[in-house]
């Protein structure tokens, strides 16, 4: 397994790659893998010659707070990685991705740009915004302000910053992101549509462990009883599921349902709680067609979500 932390050195690789034919898969992840990001590893081996996976920890994305606090170990992921039979881990640093920015906390700052004008339908590129941060991506309004991206515009401004500048390093044929992560998901896919129509954009199925508890980075952080309290949401969806498939449409009385189970678990707090049309994610007072039941929440401080796709 090859590990390329310099951007310069992607160049040769992906170069030969191509000449030789190879068709690549690629995985972008923040770090600290789980098996859910072995499962998109797992695809990209099946369907493509070459599986590539980059691993970044995105500041774009984050709080300073939660940035610092983001469970990550390289040597870990390495572990990993390998048993997952990756070709190529890409793993650059900060400086690499973003050379115009001169110190982490300029990241943070532009956190303050909430309602920063956006285009309605349109990716922008922004080359140098006035952080200094180049090929700023902004998304357009009609996909950012959706579900909880609405509280925060700018994590999706940095995922498709980070995965733009990805893809044009390493210049996949496909490339996998989680389901879970249905709105990154669904504004990645129409960046590369705008961007890279020749890159296919895979979504993936929620992969959960054996209590069912979606895997997630941070689950580490989670005692035994948070953690517990953490699945209540997930039983809470399914109640939903449940409630919508026995004939329920007034998105009104599900959501108080699911409300009233997380209500009974203290430890935790539902940061946005909603049930969205699949393709717009919109939400609207019936439920109708394909759905998805999305839940962020903390539990002790810590940031989770989990999302329920129903095809009705
Ligand atoms: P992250 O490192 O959290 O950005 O995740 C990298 C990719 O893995 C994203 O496309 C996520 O949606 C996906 N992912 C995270 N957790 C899971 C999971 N439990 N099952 C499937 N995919 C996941």
């Amino acid at each position: 397994m090859k590990i390329i932390e310099y951007i310069s050195k992607t160049s040769t690789y992906i170069d030969e790659l191509k000449k030789n034919g190879q068709t690549i898969g690629f995985v972008p992840t923040l770090g600290g893998l789980h098996p859910g990001h072995q499962l998109l590893m797992q695809k990209a081996r099946e369907e493509n010659d070459i599986t590539l996976i980059s691993i970044f920890l995105n500041p774009m994305q984050f709080r300073k707070k939660q940035f610092l606090a983001y469970p990550s170990d390289f040597e870990q992921d390495k572990r990993v990685a390998k048993e997952t039979q990756v070709d190529m881990i890409f793993h650059p640093t900060v400086k690499g991705m973003f050379p115009f920015v001169e110190q982490i906390d300029d990241f943070f700052k532009c956190q303050e740009d909430e309602l920063i004008d956006r285009d309605r339908a349109h990716f922008v590129i922004e080359t140098k915004d006035k952080n200094g941060i180049d090929n700023l991506i902004r998304v357009p309004t009609n996909l950012v302000y959706r579900l909880d991206g609405t509280m925060h515009p700018w994590v999706f401004d940095g995922a498709a910053t980070i995965v733009y500048k990805l893809f044009k390093l390493l210049q996949p044929h496909n490339a996998y992101f989680g389901e879970k992560d249905i709105q990154q998901l669904a504004i990645l896919t129409n960046m590369a549509a705008s961007y890279f129509p020749d890159i296919k954009v895979m979504g993936v199925p929620t992969l959960r462990d054996a209590d069912q508890l979606a895997f997630s980075s941070r689950n580490v952080l989670l005692s035994a009883e948070q953690r517990q309290s953490a699945l209540s949401v997930y039983h809470a969806l399914q109640h939903g599921e449940k409630l919508i498939r026995s004939g329920e449409s007034d998105t009104h009385i599900v959501l108080n349902a699911m409300k009233e189970i997380i209500k009974a678990h203290p430890l935790v707090q539902i940061d946005y709680i909603d049930i969205v049309e699949k393709r717009s994610l919109q939400s609207s007072k019936q439920i109708k067609g394909d759905i998805v039941l999305y839940a962020a929440f903390f539990v002790k401080g810590i940031r989770l979500t989990d999302t329920l796709i129903i095809d009705l």
